[in-house]
């Protein structure tokens, strides 16, 4: 399980860009917090051949899944702590918990640095849940 700013990074697939390539399913790891994304520890070396590849190429838009089988893929996230599959919310409203959590040890231990850092954190979180809420409102009632 890796960590970005405190937050524990989930693990998905996205589309990375690397200079003038977009890359379609990768298997990243991002924090749900400050956006942060990384290409998945264990692809690291499959993706760099692949924008190498690319480049050289002069492609504009490549899929990961196409050179690469991802089917194994999920055992990949078993050491995140979670995915971000069709359970979005449920992830949010879990780091949340932990959010909470820590701020009572922060308050316990007046430490009130670490307490800002939380609220700004737990700010981000709800509001990023709010949003996503509105937004699977409107898919349903559309
Ligand atoms: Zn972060």
């Amino acid at each position: 399980m890796s960590f970005c700013c405190g937050a524990s990074m989930l693990g998905s697939f996205g589309t990375l860009r690397h200079y003038k390539t977009l890359v379609h399913n990768v298997p990243i790891v991002y924090c749900p917090v400050c956006d942060r994304m990384d290409v998945h520890p264990a692809v690291e070396g499959e993706f760099e051949i692949l924008v190498e590849y690319a480049q050289g190429d002069n492609a504009s838009e490549v899929d990961f899944s196409d050179f690469v089988n991802i089917d194994h893929m999920p055992e990949l996230f078993e050491n995140c702590s979670m995915t971000d599959q069709g359970n979005y919310d449920e992830v949010l409203k879990h780091q949340i918990d932990i959010a909470l959590d820590l701020l009572g040890v922060a308050k316990q231990i007046n430490n009130e640095d670490w307490q800002l850092e939380l609220k700004d954190r737990l700010q981000k979180l709800s509001e990023r849940l709010r949003k996503y809420n509105k937004r699977a409102e409107s898919t349903r009632s559309a």
